[in-house]
């Protein structure tokens, strides 16, 4: 993210600079706690994160989510979190160094995208992928959400780059995306 990346594409022949993933450091669910239950109460690192409250305890991991983009060679790269149950929590730990581990888990969506409202959470599957990349997560097709439409049908070019923008603009004190010279977005 600090660096652009720029390549030739193989599917256009033309240049492009790299679009960054729009990455979600923590599950909403761990943001919303106060400072002293993120100390007390919860553990988090890069993959997975857990609180531990009184009458449950919530465990997530984080996936990445391909967002189609219709007239772009590339398309827009999500990094979530999703909650999963306690036996799916566990077998994905058990076989985090396990590079050959292939299966699916049911989760449900915890981060909030920006240009959606959400007042439920949206149903996903979780894909492992052998070689120790993060796991896909993929909507369920069914359920009935803009964002899930967006999913499918895929957005614009337009709409993505928008997307990225907001994301930057929302954590402009990030470092993960800070850029101490000129803003990249401006080399498009
Ligand atoms: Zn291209």
């Amino acid at each position: 993210m600090t660096e652009q990346i720029k390549y030739t594409c193989s599917c256009c022949g033309q240049e492009h600079y790299e679009w960054p993933a729009l990455t979600f450091k923590s599950p909403d669910n761990y943001d919303s706690l106060s400072q002293t239950d993120k100390e007390t109460i919860a553990e988090i690192d890069s993959d997975f994160c857990i609180v531990n409250h009184p009458d449950q305890t919530d465990k997530y991991i984080r996936g990445t989510l391909k967002q189609k983009v219709n007239d772009h060679c590339e398309d827009l790269e999500y990094g979530l979190w999703v909650s999963l149950s306690e036996k799916s929590f566990d077998d994905y730990s058990d076989n985090y160094n396990n590079e050959n581990h292939e299966t699916t888990y049911f989760g449900w969506l915890c981060n909030d995208i920006p240009e959606y409202e959400f007042n439920a959470s949206i149903p996903t599957t979780v894909f492992t992928r052998t070689g120790n990349q993060r796991p896909e997560i993929v909507p369920h097709k069914d359920f009935d959400h803009p964002f899930v439409k967006d999913y499918y049908d895929g957005i614009s070019k337009h709409e993505a780059e928008k997307r990225i923008k907001t994301m930057v603009n929302k954590v402009g004190q990030n470092d993960t995306l800070k850029q101490d010279k000129k803003p990249w977005w401006k080399i498009w």
